[in-house]
């Protein structure tokens, strides 16, 4: 199991998505991550060393993820957000539909840099926008969080409701 938070307000980002994720410590992680929006460009900080200190990342929209590992190994890589053309993602789950997804998106050129069904989720939204991607990724993808740098100033959150 593993947990998503996001804050989007007038304060920075970066305390409350720490002390969120630390609140979800309990559900256990591999690894962690955060991606923090300023103006119209992102940071991204990720890591398996969860006995290293927290990014001190600017911005006051955000989200955080921390993994326990279902699809593709520990891995830096693997670790969330999962970005793709200025989408970024954070995701709580087992995508479906990814395979399927994945071979649709590598025929439409696209490549991929992780092992993990969750980076299907950022390079759907990209292709095909986030409506349709959602449609796409079917009804038990878990949940996630989306920021794009595109569309700044707003998360978006999916649960399948499970
Ligand atoms: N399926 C995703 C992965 O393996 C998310 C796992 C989780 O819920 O932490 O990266």
């Amino acid at each position: 199991m593993c947990g998503i938070v996001g804050y989007c307000g007038k304060l920075k980002a970066i305390p409350f998505l720490i002390t969120g994720l630390k609140r979800l410590e309990y559900r256990g992680s591999d690894s962690r991550g955060f991606a923090v929006q300023n103006d119209s460009s992102t940071s991204i900080h990720k890591t398996i060393d969860l006995r290293s200190p927290p990014p001190d990342l600017d911005g006051h929209i955000g989200i955080g993820h921390t993994r326990w590992a279902t699809t593709g190994k520990v891995t830096d890589t693997n670790a969330h957000p999962h970005r793709h053309k200025g989408v970024s993602v954070v995701h709580n789950g087992i995508g479906g539909v990814y395979k399927n997804l994945k071979e649709e998106l590598l025929k439409l050129g696209h490549s991929f840099c992780s092992e993990t069904d969750s980076e299907v989720i950022p390079h759907a939204i990209s292709e095909w926008g986030i409506e349709e991607a959602i449609k796409r990724l079917g009804d038990d993808c878990g949940a996630f969080l989306v920021m794009d740098d595109a569309d700044p100033n707003k998360i978006w959150a999916y649960s399948d409701g499970a």
